[in-house]
């Protein structure tokens, strides 16, 4: 399947500085705790799985944009490094490059504010001059950190080519409008995402993806951390469990998940075996700090 494309994985999103504090406890409103040093790292969902895909050897694209300063700098860097083509990357001198601010506490969870910057400069323009990278590429993924009118014009545009999108509905909206659900094959999600966009508070995974697939999702994986992954399409549901690691940073995690499940369905694997290699990439990711630089190699997967 991927030998006639141009690109096995395209991805159509956002790129973020990250700028990361561990801290011994989070800070409560009005208050001021000290942490380490800042860390500056390659991130933004978009940046994060393209960086994912073509670390794994996935012939991968990047169409995003970011700001004319150091941080935009630091992002193409990262990117040409994990082996992405970032040809189509707009570098918007009219912008700030989009930056995540994300507070990592004791247990290696964390908190994040973004500030998107030049992703909010990302248009259906944009979108429509890649038409035919869009048509070239095997898979599309999509999350939500760009404009939605963006990701919508690119969830169409795919469909209008036959290219498969892979949606990653993050961070997670009230609702999403029922032509980008029908588009995803699969929708990714993790638990409150899920749990949100299913509109279920209570109840199982098994009830979320039905639920979402109901919704008109072609096929669901809800993401279960340490638990592994839940898939769901017309063959039935499967359970993929996860993957013991001792967990440094979850930063990024459920983008390598995305990015690896990405390559493995743009070379034509079935949903449960891809998302079971994606699960080894995302337990991988969280054993390093940070989300690009924690990403893994086939070599380093093992
Ligand atoms: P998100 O980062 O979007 O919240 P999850 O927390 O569900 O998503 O994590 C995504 C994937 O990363 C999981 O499916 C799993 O493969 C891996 N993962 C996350 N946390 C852990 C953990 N503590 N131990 C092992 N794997 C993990």
């Amino acid at each position: 399947m991927g030998e006639r494309h141009m690109y096995e994985v395209l991805v159509v999103g956002s790129a973020n500085a990250d700028l990361t504090v561990r801290v011994g406890r989070r800070p409560g409103a009005g208050e001021t705790v000290l942490g380490t040093d800042l860390v500056e790292s390659a991130g933004g969902k978009g940046a994060n799985q393209a960086a994912a895909a073509a670390r794994l050897g996935g012939r991968t694209a990047l169409l995003a944009r970011v700001g004319g300063d150091a941080y935009g700098e630091l992002l193409l860097a990262a990117q040409r490094a994990a082996g992405t083509d970032v040809a189509p990357v707009i570098v918007d001198g009219a912008a700030r490059t989009g930056t995540a601010m994300i507070i990592v506490g004791p247990d290696g969870d964390n908190s994040i504010v973004v500030s998107p910057g030049a992703n909010a400069a990302l248009t259906p323009q944009d979108v429509a001059a890649a038409a035919d990278v869009i048509a070239g590429s095997a898979v599309l993924s999509l999350q939500l950190e760009i404009p939605m009118e963006t990701v919508r014009a690119a969830a169409a545009s795919a469909a209008a080519a036959g290219t498969r999108v892979v949606l990653n509905p993050s961070p997670a909206p009230e609702s999403l409008a029922p032509e980008l659900l029908a588009a995803a094959d699969p929708l990714v999600v993790n638990e409150h995402e899920a749990r949100q966009l299913s509109g279920r508070a209570d109840g199982e995974p098994g009830e979320w993806a039905h639920a979402l697939r109901d919704q008109g999702a072609r096929s669901v994986v809800i993401t279960l951390g340490g638990d592994g992954a839940l898939v769901l399409d017309a063959s039935g549901i499967g359970e993929i469990p996860g993957v013991r690691v001792e967990a440094v940073d979850t930063t990024g995690a459920g983008d390598a998940f995305t990015g690896a499940l990405a390559t493995r369905l743009a070379r034509g694997d079935g949903l449960a075996d891809a998302a079971r290699f994606a699960v080894r990439v995302g337990a991988a990711a969280v054993t390093k700090p940070g989300a690009q630089p924690s990403y893994p190699t086939l070599d380093e997967l093992g």
